[in-house]
């Protein structure tokens, strides 16, 4: 049998999807029992796949046995609820059964032509995200891979508007001569804003930081004279402490001057959707671009990042599209508002996401973060740690009495395998860092959680 009827076979008998299916289960029903950092033999293992490319083709049953045997060994535990690093997001059951689904229909995103499912629930999406985050009717939203892609999009949105404005079509004109345009960001800003940045054409040399308090929330009184060639980045939700810049003063000083802000909300702007934490998105809609994972804190799988961007003009002509072969529709077509063409329809399992949580679910889920966030703050501090930032949201900042006992505790948490998180450097000092975004971590993780922390502070005393 050649290949290609091979191919045939297997995909007309389904042996292959009922092995994936079984060992994706046996995967789920491990989860709150494996090391939620893989070993080091497991890693070891890792170098069976050290092979040299096959001539012939290989066997199903074999890539399939490899990859469950050896790879699943190998992952971190990011759908338990003891994963604590990064601010990674856990996964909603729905989730992942629709992107189980729409995987097999295999859908190019970038235009309805390619896939008008896509492009209809993009739009109810986008309706939808507006309705959450109260931005204005006039936003328009595009499906990106994360918000390192959704800062480099809105970026440059706002130096194609700043530019347009001074006189200059950078389609046409390029970079080179273009009048000045002045970033000021936040100094604790996200390394993806520096790269986004950079990448369009925007050095480190030119930003101009500007100061921040305890928390982390730009100082009002340090925001310098703004005008119409100034972009202004700023933060909901600093990946250290979970703080949020004062957007309604700074974005109506930004109004005012004509200038572009554009607010980095990767996990924080999902505090809009929680009642009691809504307080911490105030004026989020005066900004002019804004943003945001889906992976983060709203718990669905990898990828969708989300561009959402007042001034659809921007938004499109900074990511134009042309070429003989795209044939646009009078429907939505997606590609108009992301830097890529083809895509992957991301947009299905954002849609049932919000679709299955409804704005309850979302604000149980998301309020939910923040009171795991107060009771690990609580108990580590009853047991002696210090706790640095003030627990707006998800991410708990933690200090032992000085950097050594601080590296040691987190070597030691790291190496117990019963929980994960990093550390990071916070005004001068070593500190471990610790983020509640998993909708299966409960009160139990978190006191599991507490006392490994306190175990091995005491170990490391000894
Ligand atoms: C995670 C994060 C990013 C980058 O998002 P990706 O989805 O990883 O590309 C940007 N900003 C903040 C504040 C983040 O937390």
């Amino acid at each position: 049998m050649d290949i290609l009827q091979q191919m045939r076979t297997e995909l007309s008998e389904k042996k292959l999807f009922d092995k994936a299916r079984s060992f994706a289960y046996d995967y789920i029903d491990g989860i709150e029992k494996m090391d939620v950092f893989p070993s080091p033999e497991n890693i070891k293992q890792l170098n069976v796949f050290n092979e040299p490319l096959s001539e012939k083709s290989g066997s199903t049953e074999e890539i399939m046995h490899l990859l469950h045997d050896v790879g699943s060994k190998a992952t971190i535990a990011q759908l338990g609820g003891r994963y604590f690093g990064f601010v990674n997001g856990g996964a909603v059951p729905i989730a992942l059964g629709v992107k189980w689904l729409s995987d097999v229909w295999d859908q190019c995103g970038g235009l309805f032509l390619t896939s008008p499912i896509n492009s209809k629930l993009e739009q109810i999406c986008e309706q939808w995200l507006k309705t959450i985050f109260n931005l204005p009717n006039e936003t328009v939203a595009g499906f990106v891979s994360g918000t390192s892609m959704a800062n480099l999009s809105g970026l440059a949105a706002a130096r194609f508007r700043l530019l347009k404005n001074l006189g200059w079509d950078i389609n046409i004109k390029g970079i080179n001569g273009a009048p000045e345009i002045k970033i000021f960001a936040h100094e604790q800003v996200h390394a993806s804003i520096k790269k986004t940045l950079a990448m369009l054409g925007f050095g480190n040399e030119n930003i101009s930081w500007i100061p921040s308090d305890d928390q982390g929330r730009l100082l009002i009184d340090k925001l310098p004279e703004l005008d119409n060639h100034s972009l202004l980045i700023l933060q909901a939700g600093n990946v250290n402490t979970g703080s949020f810049d004062d957007f309604h003063t700074i974005c109506d000083q930004a109004n005012k001057a004509g200038a572009w802000a554009h607010i980095d909300g990767a996990f924080g702007l999902w505090a809009a959707a929680s009642k009691s934490l809504s307080y911490l998105t105030k004026g989020i809609e005066k900004a002019s671009s804004w943003a945001v994972d889906g992976h983060k804190t709203l718990n669905t799988p990898y990828d969708p990042g989300i561009i959402m961007c007042k001034d659809s003009e921007a938004l499109i002509s900074a990511l134009q599209a042309s070429g003989e072969y795209i044939t646009y529709s009078d429907q939505r077509d997606p590609l108009l508002y992301t830097p890529e063409l083809s895509k992957r329809s991301r947009a299905i399992e954002l849609w049932a996401t919000m679709k299955y949580l409804g704005k309850e679910g979302m604000d149980t889920m998301i309020t939910t973060f923040h009171n795991r966030a107060k009771q690990l703050a609580e108990g580590l501090s009853a047991n002696g740690f210090i706790i640095l930032n003030e627990v707006v949201f998800n991410q708990v900042l933690i200090a032992c009495e000085n950097d050594q006992q601080t590296k040691l505790v987190l070597h030691t948490v790291q190496n117990s395998s019963q929980c994960w998180c990093g550390g990071s450097r916070w005004k001068g000092k070593d500190v471990i860092r610790i983020s509640i975004c998993s909708w299966m971590t409960t009160k139990e993780d978190i006191e599991k959680t507490i006392s490994i922390f306190t175990d091995a502070k005491n170990l490391i005393k000894n």
